[in-house]
């Protein structure tokens, strides 16, 4: 091993510390990208600018052209981005499967595959971004100085960038899906019921695979149709978006709300067992339920919500229908008890 003296690892460990921060400072900024566009410019403009680089691409494997599909994209592209139609070609023109970060020239780095540099690089560093086995696309930085990226360097925050960024991005493209998808509630701005009925399949493949619990709220506006009578149909929207709005203010970013029906709404709780579901559920009762709504014109209107919850516990043999089924027989009870109340059943029990 090399023999450092205390001086020169000083020196090292505080250029790491910058190299370390500069990478999260991007890191943070991919992370809060509210859409593609956010997180191109992340890549394209921030990480050169704050890495000190000349340029930086973003390759995206784009079967089926759904990538371009989700993002809009005809034939012209933004700058900085390149959509490859047969991901199969970009290893071709790499030569191999890149698995992890390459560093070096660019004929050493990146082969056969020719981007349309400003300035060609006098090195390049190749981030592989993958996501559940799939290569998804590549992040591709070139610096004017040659000696900048060299194969023979540490690739350990890099890599770790890397996995950031596929993990961002897979983010990104799903948040764009589902933009494109309509698989929102226009008037609560809740997922709606198709996008619901997916994810509790997933979230339940999930929780299985794990061994974890997962919980569901089943819940039902009290006597809405009496809002709308006394009211009107258009304030009966706006105590359903106040509605909505107070519920999200209960729940976690993993929490999945959904407007399942007219005045219905579903919550489904990852790694959260029985208890803590019905603490959820109270708190949303009482968030609720605690305030009349007000409405533009001053009028107050007292609102209520009962609460459905069922559990998939230990055995999580559950089928998602018989989780929301449950839910829903449990919500029929908190209505026969007199409503604004919460009812529960745990798993394998009858409602
Ligand atoms: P309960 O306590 O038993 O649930 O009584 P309820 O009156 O809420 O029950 P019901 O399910 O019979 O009525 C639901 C009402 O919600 C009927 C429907 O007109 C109203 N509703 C459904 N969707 C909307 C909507 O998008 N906007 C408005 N304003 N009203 C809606
Ligand atoms: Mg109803
Ligand atoms: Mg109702």
């Amino acid at each position: 091993m090399m023999d450092l003296s205390y001086a020169q690892m000083l020196e090292n460990a505080q250029r790491n510390e910058v190299v370390l921060r500069r990478f999260q400072a991007i890191e943070l900024a991919l992370i809060g990208a509210s859409g593609f566009g956010q997180f191109l410019a992340g890549i394209r403009d921030q990480l050169p600018a704050r890495m000190a680089l000349e340029q930086a691409w973003l390759l995206l494997a784009d079967s089926h052209g759904e990538v371009s599909a989700i993002l809009g994209y005809d034939e012209v592209l933004p700058d900085g981005l390149l959509l490859e139609r047969e991901p199969a070609r970009l290893v071709e023109r790499l030569g191999e499967l890149p698995t992890r970060v390459r560093l070096g020239s660019p004929g050493e780095v990146l082969g056969e595959l020719a981007l349309d540099w400003a300035e060609l690089p006098g090195s390049v560093a190749l981030m592989p971004l993958w996501r559940d086995s799939t290569l998804i696309g590549l992040v591709v930085l070139g610096s004017r100085d040659p000696e900048r990226f060299a194969p023979d360097q540490a690739t350990d925050f890099i890599e770790r960038f890397a996995a950031v960024t596929a993990l961002c991005l897979d983010n990104v493209l799903n948040r764009e899906r589902l933009k494109q998808l309509g698989l929102t509630d226009p008037l609560t701005g809740l997922y709606n019921r198709r996008y619901f009925d997916q994810r509790i399949d997933e979230e339940l493949a999930r929780a299985r695979r794990h061994g974890a619990p997962i919980s569901c709220l089943f819940l039902d506006a009290d006597h809405f149709k009496r809002i709308n009578d006394t009211h009107g149909h258009v304030a009966g929207d706006i105590v359903l978006r106040t509605l909505a709005n107070r519920m999200r203010g209960q729940l976690r970013g993993c929490d999945v709300a959904a407007r399942y029906g007219g005045e219905e709404f579903a919550v489904l709780l990852p790694q959260t067992a029985l208890g803590q579901a019905r603490l959820v559920a109270d708190r949303i009762r009482t968030q609720i339920g605690g305030e009349p709504v007000v409405l533009p014109d001053g009028r107050r209107v007292p609102l209520t919500v009962s609460i459905g919850v069922s559990t998939c516990g230990n055995q999580l043999a559950d089928s998602p229908m018989q989780l929301l089924a449950r839910a829903d027989a449990a919500l029929y009870r908190a209505k026969e008890a007199g409503r604004n109340c919460i009812m529960s059943v745990e798993s394998g029990a009858q409602a």
